[in-house]
């Protein structure tokens, strides 16, 4: 284990200043431009792509980073450039995560390569797992997969929605249903590969903020696809199926009446692990409004003199860059507990994501008020920055989602 310290070795330090750079001068200055489009920025997922940020090689060092900074590091700085259009340049990335934790080898080497695509011809790839009547009620997924062994295809029926990049993708991951009696645990991820007949793209949503990545409903109807894109395979699907029904049998493995409690499943243990990366992205947001903020509040003359030199304004900057830094640590720290293996047994994960989309969404608005005026206006950058924060408390499980899984841990009770 590596020795404490509260700084950056070298070489991350290096990748940082590359990160930053690329936000600065690349990502910041396409921001207000693509926000208005509404539009995937491909121009800049090509840049991306060809300084070698938007590869799969590029996750996969940060995230073998030992100290588990990479990760957080790397999201801090590209949101930190703009949320909409980092979320189009990681949104890949979420969906290549889904094969690293459950396809084998084979899968991931043939189906992460054409997620990315390559530099003269980038592709983006979706994860679709929310349904119009599931969102935070995970279990209530009604997108059903059956297995169709004369063929050895699996044919896959439903609706999903808010998924990022949906129907641009050229891979899409779905999760879906092959065994209702088992609930959540009863799902299974399925790759659907490019230009597979059935699926197509729903509503394309028009956003409040993040308006530079794409989200759309995705359509399945009788998407038929071989028994080769069942994720991890079906023979290891079935003995999942059988410990699952066994355990339930015995009353194990599904909820106790009213709730969880301390009782965890696998699902729930890979987004506590995902969770600081979506903390580290509103801390990045935080930052850059941040920093306007602190510029502004130091170059604006009223009364005859800067108006940091109110205490009304100056202690709202320290406020903001106090939460900032305490939200920062919280990430920081359940990153380096998931790298080493450490149990979150006071769900530090949901913590990190917890206080630090809220602290984006308090940040954000208090940049504003320093602006005044001009904090209001889309003349400066605060105010999509306040809107792209508003994301940070919904998606990867709500704020209240994340104090009811920090209660339950806590308590061990079914908080409902
Ligand atoms: C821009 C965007 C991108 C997204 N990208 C993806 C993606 O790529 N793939 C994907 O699968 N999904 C994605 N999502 C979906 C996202 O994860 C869900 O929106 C989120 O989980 C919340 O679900 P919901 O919208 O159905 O809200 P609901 O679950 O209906 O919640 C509504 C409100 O009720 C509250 N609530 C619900 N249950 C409880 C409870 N038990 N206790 C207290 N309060 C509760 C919630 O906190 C919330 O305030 C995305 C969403 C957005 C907006």
């Amino acid at each position: 284990m590596a020795e404490f310290t509260m700084e950056l070795n070298e070489e991350q330090k290096e990748v940082r200043d590359w990160l930053h750079g690329f936000a600065a001068d690349v990502i910041r200055p396409a921001a207000a431009e693509w926000d208005e489009r509404e539009e995937t920025p491909w121009p800049v997922i090509q840049e991306a792509a060809k300084v070698g940020i938007y590869s799969l090689d590029f996750y996969a060092q940060q995230y073998f980073d030992s100290t588990g900074l990479g990760i957080p590091m790397a999201m801090e700085e590209l949101f930190w450039g703009d949320a909409g259009i980092a979320l189009s340049i990681v949104g890949t990335g979420l969906a290549a995560v889904g094969v690293l934790a459950n396809g084998t080898e084979e899968q991931i080497g043939t189906w992460i390569p054409q997620m990315y695509g390559d530099q003269n011809d980038v592709k983006v790839a979706a994860f679709c797992s929310s349904e119009p009547d599931a969102g935070s009620d995970v279990a209530s997924m009604r997108t059903r997969a059956v297995y169709d062994e004369a063929k050895d295809e699996w044919v896959i029926n439903g609706t999903k929605t808010w998924a990022t990049n949906g129907g641009i993708a050229n891979v899409h991951v779905v999760v879906a249903v092959v065994d209702p009696e088992l609930g959540s645990k009863g799902h299974a991820s399925f790759i659907v590969p490019p230009g597979t007949p059935g699926l197509s793209q729903g509503q394309k949503f028009k956003k409040h903020g993040i308006r530079a990545s794409h989200t759309a409903e995705v359509i399945l109807d009788d998407v038929r696809v071989p028994g080769s894109c069942l994720l991890g395979g079906k023979e290891k699907l079935d003995e999942r199926l059988a410990r699952a029904r066994e355990k339930a049998k015995k009353g194990v493995g599904v909820p106790p009446a009213g709730g969880w409690g301390r009782v965890k499943n696998a699902a729930m243990a890979t987004f506590e692990a995902s969770r600081p990366a979506v903390g580290a992205m509103a801390v990045g947001t935080a930052r850059a409004a941040y920093e306007v903020a602190l510029d502004y509040a130091t170059t604006r003359e009223q009364f005859g003199r800067p108006i940091i030199d109110n205490q009304g304004v100056a202690f709202q900057l320290a406020d903001m860059r106090t939460q900032i830094d305490a939200a920062r640590l919280l990430v920081w720290r359940a990153s380096w507990m998931a790298i080493n293996g450490k149990p979150f047994t006071a769900a530090e994960g949901s913590m990190s994501k917890l206080f630090a989309s809220e602290t984006a969404k308090k940040v954000t608005a208090q940049a504003i008020q320093i602006l005044g005026g001009n904090g209001y206006t889309r003349e400066y950058p605060v105010e999509r920055m306040h809107r792209d924060a508003a994301i940070y408390t919904i998606f990867e499980g709500t704020s209240e989602i994340q104090r009811l899984v920090i209660a339950r841990t806590l308590s061990g009770m079914p908080i409902r």
